[in-house]
């Protein structure tokens, strides 16, 4: 939670809200997702807040900066927070678990919907946590993967199966050698200047990481 910016659409602050003080993992504290943190003046503001850690000075949620997010998903009220990332490209709603669902009713869901769509046009991704419960929303449904740790990444991929083609989405280590090879392969410039036997190498490593997937 911060001061009013320039950048935040007009009119919008942090008054009254300080949801993303519990729905948020902050790791200098190792203050867990979904748990206040025990700073926060629930609802009013952070006891140590010029002492905050840098994560919490550099955060703003998506309703904060994007005018295109209703003003129904202010945090306190909706009680869900809102993140942007550009790699990999990702909205994530962190939902409160004591409002389990809340994401499913309208006019959530069907915004959601509408940014799933969006995201599928874009290679984007748009994911749900509630609580350790994590979902990836889709065009045509949603898929539940369960614990999602924050050093896991999750990568999608169209696959055929006997009921037809679909996307399935796998979760990885942040640090696990095959993403190297995922990101030479995905980065278009980094593979310009790799040569052949380099990406033949990052295709053999992604070929078998998935194949050990699928036993
Ligand atoms: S969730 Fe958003 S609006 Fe609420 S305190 Fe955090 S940054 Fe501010
Ligand atoms: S330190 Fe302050 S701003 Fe950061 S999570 Fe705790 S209460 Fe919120």
């Amino acid at each position: 939670m911060n001061e009013p910016f320039a950048d935040y659409v007009l009119g919008r602050s942090c008054e009254g809200c300080t949801m993303c003080c519990k729905l948020l993992r902050i790791e200098a504290l190792d203050k867990p997702r979904s748990q206040w943190c025990k700073h926060c003046d629930i609802g009013t503001g952070c006891k140590i807040y010029q002492e905050r850690p840098t994560e919490c000075r550099d955060f703003d949620c998506g309703f904060l900066t994007q005018a295109n997010i209703g003003d129904h998903w202010k945090p306190a009220k909706s009680r869900m927070v809102i993140t942007l990332a550009t790699e990999p490209n990702r909205l994530t709603v962190f939902v409160d678990p004591d409002r389990p669902d809340v994401w499913r009713k309208d006019p959530y869901f069907s915004d959601i919907k509408n940014w799933a769509r969006t995201a599928a046009k874009n290679r984007g991704r748009v994911v749900i946590t509630q609580g350790t419960d994590v979902f990836v929303v889709t065009p045509d449904g949603e898929t539940r993967l369960g614990p999602v740790d924050d050093d896991q990444l999750i990568i999608s991929r169209r696959k055929r199966g006997s009921s037809g083609a679909g996307v399935e989405h796998i979760t990885v280590n942040r640090n696990d050698p095959v993403m190297a090879a995922m990101r030479l392969l995905k980065d278009r410039d980094a593979a310009k200047n790799a040569s052949p036997d380099e990406l033949a190498e990052a295709r053999r490593q992604v070929d078998a990481w998935l194949a050990q997937h699928d036993k």
